[in-house]
């Protein structure tokens, strides 16, 4: 039945599908070297990543640090993700216009999903936010915000799912990137779900005041979270370097969403790799068994473990609707082969000699050398 196609024999081996990313930021990444954040803590990360993109996020500049990014993002595994773009104020389409060749050259290989990344209050001017709306919808995109405390949160917020409705967009919005227990901004996105009827896709991505809040206030949240069925995206490793970052003074709180609790309220629940070597966060190679062996034991993810594979799998895959993320008959043959038999020893080593299998046949899985950037980096 196989044709001319290999046949791997992988009996006790661990298989898994190829993997899927709900949300990275293409566009930021392996700026890093020329772009530090010496707070290394949130407000230092939006202060350092302005300039650098004012002034070098040329079309080639970015395009050059996606290709190098999905490569690495190819190497480990993926086969769809969701990108965050930069859609900021002096150029809101740069990003985009530099992703579309990207998007087509990786067409098969990786599919890849935009989401507009700009601050929930650029929408209070009314022409700007249907200007944003039409681009996002011309670029076959997703309509995002990050959702700050604003005493205007309500209205804006209506307005976003009113612009997304129009054009029939998905919804993936940045909330409660805080250990501030004080707090609650997606609770105003979960009312304004309901005000508005909004009846397309919505993903929430970090949700870190959840594990700070007040257990029953967080508790109610998350119960809404799942009866509406909002997905949600935990990034952990992105979290662990930002959250209860205070200068001289080691970190006490791991700054990860509650992901055990969202789970057992019926919430979808993926895992993602959100920022790559940039000032949001200095590491990361876009590999989410790296991400998954971290949340498994940020999280106790492992009693038992058995379920969250899917949170890396075909769980992101039914947000982007990109199909992939499952072993099936008739699906394509994207697989990665472990030697791994067992979860603990799958979790106990970087898996550096996993194989990469893509329409049934193995690909060279090495991630590009970084030097290939060095060109990039003009700080001398
Ligand atoms: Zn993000």
């Amino acid at each position: 039945m196989s044709g001319d196609l290999p046949v791997f024999d992988r009996a006790r081996r661990q298989v898994w599908p190829g993997l899927v990313d709900l949300h990275v930021h293409l566009d930021k990444g392996h700026i890093l070297p020329r772009c530090p954040n010496p707070s290394a803590d949130f407000e230092g990360a939006l202060a350092a990543v302005r300039p650098d993109r004012e002034v070098r996020w040329t079309d080639d500049d970015i395009r050059r640090r996606m290709d190098f990014a999905l490569r690495c993002a190819y190497a480990h595994g993926t086969v769809a993700l969701r990108t965050h773009l930069d859609t900021a104020q002096d150029d809101p389409e740069r990003s985009w216009r530099a992703l579309a060749p990207v998007r087509d050259a990786w067409a098969g290989r990786i599919a890849i999903e935009a989401s507009a990344l700009l601050p929930i209050s650029h929408y209070g001017d009314i022409e700007y936010g249907r200007r944003i709306a039409d681009m996002v919808a011309r670029h076959g995109g997703v309509l995002g915000a990050v959702v700050y405390p604003d005493a205007d949160a309500d209205a804006l917020l209506d307005r976003v799912f009113a612009l997304a409705a129009e054009r029939g967009l998905a919804v993936d919005m940045h909330v409660d990137e805080t250990l501030d227990p004080s707090v609650d901004a997606v609770d105003r996105v979960l009312d304004a779900l309901e005000r508005t009827g909004f009846a397309g896709p919505v993903t929430l991505g970090h949700l870190c005041s959840l594990s700070s809040r007040p257990a029953c206030e967080a508790e109610r949240s998350m119960a809404r979270i799942a009866d509406l069925g909002v997905a949600v995206v935990s990034l952990p490793l992105c979290n662990l370097f930002l959250q209860d970052r205070v200068p001289g003074r080691s970190p006490r709180l791991r700054g990860v969403a509650p992901i055990l609790e969202l789970a057992a309220h019926g919430a979808a629940v993926s895992i993602a790799s959100d920022n790559t070597r940039d000032p949001f966060h200095a590491y990361g190679d876009l590999d989410l068994i790296e991400v998954f062996r971290a949340a498994v034991r940020l999280g106790h993810l492992d009693l038992p473990v058995a379920p969250w594979p899917a949170a890396v799998t075909s769980t992101p895959a039914a947000v982007i609707g990109a199909g992939g993320g499952r072993i099936a008959v008739g699906a394509t043959a994207d697989l990665i082969l472990f030697s791994a038999r067992r979860f603990d020893e799958l979790i106990a080593r970087p898996q550096a000699d996993r194989r990469i299998v893509r329409q049934g046949r193995e690909i060279d899985a090495a991630a590009p050398d970084f030097s290939e950037l060095d060109d990039l980096d003009d700080r001398a």
